[in-house]
């Protein structure tokens, strides 16, 4: 099988990066940049670690910080009217994966026009609008080296997935020093979104030698240390690990793709707006259980590489392991149940089946090891609610 591999053109790693801003910038031939944020990082004023070395190399720069988290389609249109009302050569998206996937967004949007629905998988997004530096501030979703981006149809609720080249930064700026302020829950959530996407990419139909290795190395990264990353805030080595992680699980899946917990996820988040790293915790557990019998191997393999089980042990009893472990990570970061997030349940139930649909029609079910029927998946919803 013939894999291929997309990644950023220029990847800057380590502590300190993020001050490198205008060389990354020269070597793209950039000069006038957009910044896309949120209002936390404007309000923080953490957008200033890009704006105080853009004023002292001298180069203009216009804010757009009304990105809104798990991002939206109007929000999405107001960005592109700015680029396309600007003389802009590229976009900065500083932030978790919502400012980053909302400045991928507005880029293909002020290129190709139309709706952003226009742009929603079976499509491919490979129309290349200006190009993205992506700075991540969470550990988690690797938007920064992702072709993919995710945004709600505000209208009918809908997470569309959206893929291709055009959704690839150009660049990805990646510094852990900016995840000491993650708060406790987004750092836990944001962890397992790592951790799912690590999983789901080694488990995954698409998966390949390359992504394997950075699967493997992230479940590694992530086992060790998320548990720190979160109750001790400060933890450089912890903090730099996860960000480690988020990268590399982010190009494993954004080269083998996710599965089942995605599809069924992204649902969960556009109807009851639970942030996605917790709606996908929310099921990680569960249909790790549902979907282990189609590849006891594999998942066998995860557990070992989050030193688990030891090289070589009974597979079964690894795969039983990795199960105990998922269950216990949601005990120990404090990871609610649909239930006791405080959904409505009268709501959470009529809406089983669309949520099924929409899982089956995101494409990411089908990667999985045991592709799940709709009724399947509806169990799935049912058994989430409560566990
Ligand atoms: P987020 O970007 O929504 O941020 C969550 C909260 O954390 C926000 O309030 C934000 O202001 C705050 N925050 C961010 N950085 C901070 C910092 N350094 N210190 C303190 N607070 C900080 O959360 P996220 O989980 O990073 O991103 C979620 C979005 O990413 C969802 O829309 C999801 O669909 C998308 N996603 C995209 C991909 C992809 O490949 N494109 C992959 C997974 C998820």
């Amino acid at each position: 099988m013939l894999a291929t591999i997309t990644t950023p053109r220029i990847m800057l790693i380590g502590a300190g990066a993020v001050a490198e801003i205008v060389d990354v910038m020269a070597k793209l031939a950039c000069s006038k940049p957009l910044l896309v944020s949120d209002p936390y990082m404007r309000d923080s004023g953490k957008t200033g670690h890009i704006t105080e070395v853009l004023d002292t190399a001298d180069i203009p720069w216009q804010l757009f910080a009304d990105t809104v988290p798990e991002p939206t389609d109007d929000v999405v249109i107001r960005g592109a009217e700015i680029i396309n009302q600007g003389d802009f050569d590229c976009v900065i998206a500083l932030g978790g994966g919502s400012p980053i996937d909302t400045a991928k967004a507005m880029t293909l949007l002020a290129h190709g026009g139309g709706s952003i629905r226009d742009y929603k998988v079976p499509h491919q997004a490979n129309e290349s609008g200006l190009p993205v530096i992506a700075i991540p501030t969470t550990a988690g979703t690797g938007s920064e080296v992702t072709k993919v981006t995710v945004i709600t149809d505000k209208a009918s609720d809908e997470k569309m997935l959206i893929m291709g080249l055009g959704c690839l930064p150009a660049a990805a700026i990646v510094d852990y020093e900016l995840t000491f302020s993650v708060p406790y829950r987004t750092s836990a959530d944001t962890g397992i979104d790592s951790l799912t996407h690590a999983i789901e990419a080694y488990v995954s139909a698409k998966h390949n030698p390359y992504t394997d290795t950075l699967a493997l190395s992230a479940m590694g990264l992530i086992a060790l240390n998320i548990r720190s990353a979160c109750n001790e805030p400060s933890n450089k080595a912890a903090r730099e690990a996860m960000m480690l992680a988020a990268t590399q699980a982010g190009m494993a899946f954004s080269n083998a793709s996710v599965c089942l917990v995605h599809g069924m996820s992204r649902p969960i988040g556009a109807f009851f707006h639970v942030a996605h790293g917790l709606s996908n915790a929310m099921l990680l557990p569960l249909v790790t259980a549902f979907s282990a019998e189609a590849a006891m191997e594999r998942y066998a393999e995860c557990a070992q590489a989050m030193g688990l089980v030891k090289p070589g042990s009974d597979t079964a009893a690894a795969v039983k392991r990795l199960l105990a472990e998922l269950r216990q990570l949601n005990i120990d970061l404090k990871v609610p149940s649909p239930k006791e997030y405080g959904i409505d349940k009268e709501e959470y139930f009529s809406l089983l089946n669309t949520m099924a649909e929409q899982a089956l029609a995101s494409g990411s079910p089908n990667n999985n090891p045991k592709v799940p029927t709709v009724d399947e998946m509806v169990t799935l919803y049912k058994d989430a609610w409560d566990t």
